[in-house]
This record gives C-alpha cells, structure tokens and sequence, in this order.
C-alpha cells in the first residue's frame, strides 16, 4: 500500500466511523502487538435478553421476577436493563426497593416489601454468606450456552436464578480472523463467569480468557503486560471499562456505549463494529510507513 499522510489516515478513518483522537494515538496503533476485549458489549451487542428464570425455593417465577426487576430499576447495568424488559414483558407485578446498593462486577442488593433481596454472580451470594454450591450445575447447563446466569436471594435463601443471553455482533469472528491475520494476540476480559466466558472465545478463536474480573484488575492486566514489553490497544464500552482504556497504548470505545468510555479512549468505533480496529491498524500502518 501506498504511504498517506496522518490527515489522511484521520479522514479516512472517519469516513469509515472510526474516530482517531490525535496523531499519537495513530502513530501507537500500529507498534501495538496484543488486543485486550471485553465480552458484553464489546464482542456482543451489549443489548442481552431474558432467556430463564428459575425457582430455586418455593417462590413463584412471577415474584422472582417482580423482585430481581424492583432492584435492577436502580441499576444502569445492560444486565439490569434485560431483567427489567423481561419482567415487564412477562406482566410480573411492579415493586419498590428501598436501601439499593450496586455491587461493582457483583450485583445488585436492596429491601423489596419488606423483604431482603440480593441478585448477582456467585460472588455477590458469598458475599451475602450464600453457597450456590446446589445450583451451580443449573447455572453452568446456562454458561455452556455463553449465556449469563445470576442468582437471587430473599431473606437469605438462595431462591432462584436468573439467566439472559447476549448474541454476539455479526461482524465480530471476522474482525478477530483479520486481527489474527495481522499478527495480533487478542485476549477477552470479562467479569463474567469462566464459563460463560469460554463459550463465547470458543466461538470466536479467541486466543486466551481472563474470566471474573473486576474492573481494576483490567487495569492492572494491562499494566503488566506492558511492564512485559507488550504494545496493548483494549477495547471495551462500559463506565467500568474507562480505567483500562486509559491504561492502554491505546485505548478504543465503542461508540455505542458510555461517554465516560469515549473520553478516556484514543480511538472510537461508532458503531461499535469490531472491523473499524482492522481498520484502524491498516491506517496506522500506512500513515506510519510515510513518518519514517
Ligand atoms: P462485564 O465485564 O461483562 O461488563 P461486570 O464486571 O459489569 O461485567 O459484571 C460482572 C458480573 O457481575 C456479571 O456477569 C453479573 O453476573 C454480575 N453483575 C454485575 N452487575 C449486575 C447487576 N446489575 N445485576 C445482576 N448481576 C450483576
Ligand atoms: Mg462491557
């Protein structure tokens, strides 16, 4: 390929909805050697749908729903919001939390009529002194499916389960065989389960999964890697995901998710499609072949 200009890298990016911040931005993207993703909302649609629910004591579906919906209303979480939609749907009665606290990479917990209720990962039920050690086997026959499983609490019972699934984006394999083909290692992190997280790597040949965890462990991932002489780019969307993408050579939000993302990012895809970063690298590549 022809060597073009930084403004013209720029230009074409953006013609293509792949927003370059600055030249180093640009000029980094093309040194980097390993991609770090996100899984929701960043290889998936980020727009996940109830699929189960379960009872795993002597509860209805209806009231499951009803109270994991009361709760997840005060969340911002993408989970929150297909818990929410499918209690709707499904007609489940509508019910005030009181005392709602967000668990960060955990869940959610609050009062609903006078009851309490936690609803979240494994680790959200430990914290609340829950084994879900019974329902585990329930939950993976969901993992194994890539979809997300959580678990809901009342008065501190381990009472039913919830699970939501998140199709991944069409453009995604693709995106990651040219991102392969350029001599990039592509890595998920997630804070989703280990499983759930291998049934969606496993459909796309991601190269390795770092499974469960929280939002400063991407950070510190990365800053390892970097220690290690790696030229890391991290994709992601969410308000959690800001700290890594500012740890990153570069970082790259999606355009789809939230603002806070974009700010701390030095590329935006704007609409969050996976192949404006093969793009991005062809132009870094061009742009930088013009510099030397
Ligand atoms: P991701 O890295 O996929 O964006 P998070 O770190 O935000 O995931 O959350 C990790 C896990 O914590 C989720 O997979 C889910 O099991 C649980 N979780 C987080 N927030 C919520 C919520 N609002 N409601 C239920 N579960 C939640
Ligand atoms: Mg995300």
């Amino acid at each position: 390929a022809t060597p073009i200009s930084i403004t013209t890298a720029a230009g074409r990016g953006a013609q293509a909805g792949v927003l370059i911040k600055d030249a180093e931005a640009l000029e980094r993207m093309a040194a980097v050697d390993t991609l770090i993703v996100d899984k929701t909302g960043t290889l998936t649609m980020g727009k996940p749908k109830l699929t189960n629910t379960v009872a795993l004591a002597d509860i209805t579906q209806a009231d499951l729903l009803s109270l994991a919906a009361a709760l997840e209303r005060g969340s911002e979480h993408p989970l929150a919001e297909a818990i929410v939609e499918g209690a709707e749907t499904k007609g489940a009665n509508r019910q005030n939390a009181a005392d709602f606290e967000a668990v960060t990479g955990k869940g959610v917990r609050g009062k609903v009529g006078g009851r309490s209720v936690a609803l979240g990962n494994a680790a959200m039920m430990r914290e609340m002194g829950l084994d879900t050690g019974a329902a585990e086997e329930k939950a993976d026959t969901f993992r194994l499916e890539g979809k997300t499983a959580m678990f809901i609490a009342v008065d501190d019972v381990l009472a039913g389960m919830v699970a939501v699934a998140d199709p991944i984006k069409d453009s995604t394999a693709q995106a990651i065989r040219e991102l392969h083909a350029q001599g990039l290692r592509v890595i998920m992190a997630t804070g989703d389960n280990e499983r759930t997280a291998q049934a969606v790597a496993g459909k796309l040949g991601i190269d390795e999964v770092r499974a469960g965890v929280l939002p400063e462990a991407k950070k510190e991932l990365i800053d390892q890697l970097r220690r290690d002489g790696h030229k890391i780019a991290m994709a992601g969307d969410g308000v959690n995901d800001a700290p890594a993408l500012a740890a990153a050579d570069v970082g790259i939000a999606m355009g789809t998710g939230a603002d806070v993302a974009m700010e701390s990012a030095g590329i935006t895809l704007l609409g969050g499609d996976l192949m404006g970063i093969v793009r991005a690298r062809k132009l870094a590549r061009a742009s930088l072949r013009n510099i030397k």
